[in-house]
């Protein structure tokens, strides 16, 4: 039985008009299902980070359609859109967007707390978040008093707070050292493994290897996708048993 999170049919995206406009994304079909990590690669310019923010109802489709767990994101309006992305959709923006006047805790169960959620109940689905990611220790912290890396994980735990199944990453580890990067990458690999489905924008072949399927942009096409056979053993430099 297939169990679709993410589904883009002949989706385009063209920015302005007439000799200017820039075809950003040119007929995108992709299935993305539960329990999947999907990296996505490609030069600069070549759609990705268009991708993400159509995927994640950020911005709207020139054409086509985006289905996210079967809902066709034209078919909402505002308010039932800003309803499924609270819900459904954990986006991690390149930059973090972190709210600097909160602390650790405060941004993971913003989103929960905007969404109806009792606030006690927000705040600890917000600790099961961040412990998940590893931080629950740095949950009364100021964006200010933490490192960049760990940022990086509040952003992910306000990401994956709830029951959102579809996890949006844009180059979540541009800034970070390559071990911190490692460990973004491992949870996002459990979230696969707990039946998320995981879109990874990266520049790093190293981190595309965590993922299932890898898929290559240029020009606003999808030009190649490569299956991996994910093997956890073999990252760790151990023979696979
Ligand atoms: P990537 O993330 O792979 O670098 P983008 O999706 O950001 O690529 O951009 C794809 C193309 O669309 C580029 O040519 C870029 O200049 C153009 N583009 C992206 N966003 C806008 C925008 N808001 N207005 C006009 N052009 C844009
Ligand atoms: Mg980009």
């Amino acid at each position: 039985m297939s169990d679709q999170v993410l589904q883009l049919r002949n989706v385009s995206r063209t920015y302005g008009s007439g000799v200017t406009s820039v075809g950003a994304l040119r007929g995108i079909d992709l299935d993305i299902s539960a329990g999947e990590f999907v990296a996505v690669m490609g030069p600069s310019g070549s759609g990705k980070s268009s991708l993400l923010t159509l995927a994640g109802g950020l911005d709207k489709a020139t054409s086509g359609e985006i289905f996210v767990e079967n809902t066709p994101l034209s078919s909402l309006n505002i308010n039932e859109l800003a309803r499924l992305r609270r819900q459904a959709i954990g986006y991690v923006f390149q930059d973090f967007n972190l709210v600097p006047s909160l602390n650790a805790v405060e941004n993971v169960s913003l989103p929960r707390e905007l969404d109806g959620v009792p606030v006690r109940k927000a705040r600890r689905q917000a600790m099961d978040a961040l412990r998940t990611v590893g931080i629950e220790h740095l949950a009364e912290r100021f964006m200010d008093q933490i490192s960049g890396g760990q940022q990086q994980r509040v952003a992910i735990a306000r990401a994956i707070v709830g029951r959102r199944r579809l996890i949006l990453a844009d180059e979540p580890t541009g800034a970070l050292d390559s071990a911190t990067g490692d460990g973004i990458m491992e949870v996002l690999r459990n979230r696969a493994d707990a039946g998320c489905a995981v879109v990874l924008v990266t520049h790093e072949a190293r981190h595309a290897s965590w993922a299932d399927r890898v898929l290559f942009l240029k020009d606003g096409r999808i030009i190649d996708q490569a299956a991996q056979s994910f093997d956890p053993a073999s990252l760790l430099g151990q023979p696979a048993s």
